[in-house]
């Protein structure tokens, strides 16, 4: 079968975000971490390559991208998918407004492609664009939490402006009033701003039908660039609807863990209901992380305390802190040693659990769960049904144990309060067919 589309995402979790909304569109999506070094074995429509490139300099997420395009050429994929941040977010310094034109004007370059657009709009999420300006929920980007980022600051909520800044090929318009008329305007829209030599359009839309009238607008363009909501109106370009087929997952088995290494608020709240529901939590602490035999310590009693708790529900092994006992962790270790520190504890301690027979494991944290998708040796994932927005269940294979097992990885402010909990029944059901 040939590959439908191909998606190139600028982080982690993004590219789990947008797997998620193409599934439950009607597609079979494989997510990769990192670009591949072999053909893609799964039969399925869509890939999404993850790379951690939003926070690089131009020069280098243009390479990682393009080598990401070679080798999703190498597949035969039909339409290129380059996604970014719901807030258009990327590495910024000094004369560089962000790395989203370049990468977008090198697949261009490299796909033969003159016009392409450009829009973050997911209404669903809180995020619509208006005569080209994008909102965080009620407010302008630029009056948003994100005018403050520490690495990706944005202080311009026009995004023709914020692009035209970073491209070479002028950037256009196409205003909310030509998207709510649909397919045939929004066309007759991108011929007139590419005869008048426009390259790039950012597109308006200000609710998630903006969103699926622009999808058939989409079809044969060959890249199109985004965040995660364009997606939803793609998957209908090639006749394909939604479907419980799409998120099966082979069944479940196996004990049950959660991994946390998240400190967000969310998390801290799923964490504190886990334990108030009677499950069995074991905290780590950071402190006593002095070397690496203490890390090695450390790792050995969480596992010696899961291997009794296993057979009877799901265990909990978490460094997830409120603000005030993580300061105190980072005044002693820094902040990035602090961060390695614990993530690498933590990833050998899911490592050690799914040698112990956890086939189904919940990671909370975006950079815990880089580290344990890499301590695991995953390369690929297979994305399966949505616990909550944004955070589906996944089926992996890893080297470690020669077998298959279910993951879902959740960023730090994803999920519900009974996240930890209905994650595990949601795949129970999935498995028995229960509703
Ligand atoms: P989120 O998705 O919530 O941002 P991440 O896993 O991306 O979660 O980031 C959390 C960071 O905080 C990781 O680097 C983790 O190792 C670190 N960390 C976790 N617990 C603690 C703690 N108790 N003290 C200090 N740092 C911690």
């Amino acid at each position: 079968m040939p590959l439908l589309l191909g998606c190139i995402a600028d982080d982690f979790t993004g590219a789990t975000d947008l797997a998620n909304n193409l599934v439950r569109a009607g597609m079979r999506v494989v997510q990769t971490i990192g670009v591949p070094s072999v053909p893609l074995q799964a039969d399925v429509d869509a890939v999404v390559v993850a790379l951690k490139s939003r926070t690089l300099p131009p020069q280098e997420a243009v390479a990682q991208s393009l080598a990401a395009l070679r080798w999703l050429q190498s597949q035969q994929v039909q339409q290129v998918y380059f996604k970014y941040c719901s807030t258009f977010d990327s590495w910024y310094r000094g004369d560089t407004r962000g790395n989203i034109g370049p990468v977008t004007e090198a697949l261009m370059q490299a796909l033969g492609c003159d016009f392409t657009i450009a829009t973050p709009a997911f209404p669903d999420n809180q995020r619509t664009v208006f005569k080209g300006h994008l909102f965080v929920g009620d407010v302008l980007l630029s009056d948003s939490g994100m005018k403050d980022h520490p690495l990706t600051p944005m202080n311009d909520a026009n995004l023709v402006q914020v692009m035209q800044a970073q491209c070479q090929r002028p950037v256009g318009l196409v205003d909310y009033r030509v998207t709510a008329q649909g397919e045939a305007a929004i066309r007759a829209r991108f011929e007139a701003l590419r005869a008048e030599g426009v390259g790039v359009a950012i597109v308006d839309a200000l609710s998630n039908d903006d969103l699926l009238r622009l999808g058939p607008a989409l079809k044969g363009m060959p890249l199109v660039t985004a965040g995660s909501g364009v997606a939803i109106g793609l998957p209908a370009n090639w006749g394909l609807t939604p479907s419980p087929a799409t998120s099966q997952l082979p069944l479940a088995g196996g004990w049950r863990a959660v991994v946390s290494g998240s400190c967000s608020q969310a998390t801290r709240a799923q964490v504190a209901r886990f334990k108030a529901r009677g499950g069995e939590a074991l905290a780590i602490d950071p402190l006593a992380l002095n070397d690496d035999a203490a890390v090695d310590r450390c790792v050995e009693q969480a596992l010696t305390w899961a291997s009794t708790r296993l057979a009877h529900g799901p265990v909990l092994v978490y460094s997830t802190a409120d603000p005030a006992q993580v300061q105190v962790v980072q005044q002693q270790w820094g902040v990035q040693a602090a961060g390695e520190r614990v993530e690498q504890t933590l990833a050998r301690i899911a490592q050690g659990l799914v040698r112990a027979g956890v086939r189904q494991l919940v990671v909370a944290g975006g950079e815990t769960s880089g580290a344990c998708v890499q301590a695991l040796e995953i390369t690929q994932l297979q994305i399966g049904s949505q616990i909550d927005p944004g955070v589906p269940w996944c089926h992996a294979h890893s080297p470690l144990v020669d077998q298959g097992l279910h993951l879902t990885l959740k960023s730090g402010n994803f999920g519900g309060e009974d996240f930890f909990q209905q994650a595990f029944v949601l795949l129970q059901s999935a498995s028995t067919g229960a509703a």
